[in-house]
């Protein structure tokens, strides 16, 4: 008896350990395919079993979007894979407030890919994901952001922000390798096959580049090594910001769902508890499926 209350004790004692964190992915409108998304997403959160996720999908674009108000204080992190581009809804007001205080006051926000070509204009919104791209950017929004000669710089150039060469695999090189999210994964990985954003621009402030890939010209790209996953501060809250994830096969990739679980638990809680997958891609590996 005094064995099986000792395992019920330890049982009781992880559970409240682990007591989950609540995740809310926003989503709704996106020149990309969020209802087949946004279900690869939530359940690579909820295979760390570390969150319970729930959706709030905004009404399609074209239609009323001033109901539209989730209710961001009760979850300790907001994944976004919405985006008002072509023509799309911006958040009403209220909605955009509610946001700002809720990352401001210690939220954590995820920003996933063609999350960041949203809201040109809702300058929070663009300190939050640091940089972004298309919908009218330009040098006016801020600079680009290059890794060159093992340091960030900041490229003021005049031009367009927001670019990508034809889709393809490619490495992805830790450049903070330290940093929680990254601790103990590989220095550099074989993304599967996905966008590489370029010319990304916004005010870039309190951004930590955590890994960079290089955008070869022979696929349409910049020769330059572009910004793949991001870290900021908005106040008191954390911002994880991945270019990954043009659709459901580049989510696939080992590569994408580890960044992504990793990076959403260090918004939400500013650690990291996961353990690296053991197929993680390397170099020169093609990215296996988990
Ligand atoms: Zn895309």
């Amino acid at each position: 008896m005094a064995v099986a209350r000792g395992f019920g004790f330890v049982i009781l004692a992880s559970v409240l350990a682990a007591a989950p964190r609540k995740a809310l992915i926003v989503d709704g409108q996106n020149n990309h395919a969020w209802q087949q998304t946004t279900p690869v997403l939530k359940k690579q959160l909820e295979a760390t079993g570390l969150f319970t996720v729930d959706v709030a999908t905004a009404p399609p674009k074209g239609a009323d979007i001033s109901g539209f108000k989730p209710d961001f204080a009760a979850y300790d992190v907001v994944i976004s894979n919405f985006s008002d581009f072509g023509g799309g809804s911006v958040w009403p007001p209220a909605t955009q407030a509610a946001f700002e205080k809720f990352v401001s006051g210690g939220g954590g926000f995820v920003s996933v890919h063609a999350a960041d070509n949203a809201f040109p204009q809702w300058t929070a919104y663009n300190e939050m994901i640091g940089v972004g791209g298309w919908m009218g950017r330009d040098e006016k929004s801020g600079p680009m952001v290059r890794w060159r000669d093992g340091k960030v710089v900041h490229d003021t150039t005049p031009g367009k922000g927001g670019h990508h060469g034809r889709q393809h695999a490619y490495q992805v090189t830790a450049r903070e390798p330290r940093h929680p999210i990254l601790r103990g994964l590989p220095p550099v990985w074989l993304h599967a096959t996905d966008e590489l954003y370029d010319s990304l621009r916004g005010p870039a402030k309190n951004m930590t580049v955590l890994a960079t890939a290089f955008s070869a010209k022979d696929t349409g790209g910049t020769g330059e090594h572009e910004l793949a996953l991001m870290t900021l501060t908005y106040g008191k809250g954390r911002i994880f910001h991945t270019i990954l994830g043009h659709n459901v096969e580049a989510m696939n990739c080992t590569g994408f769902a580890a960044t992504f679980q990793r990076g959403t638990e260090w918004a939400a809680t500013g650690k990291v508890t996961q353990r690296p997958p053991k197929d993680f891609p390397g170099p020169d590996a093609a990215a296996r499926k988990p």
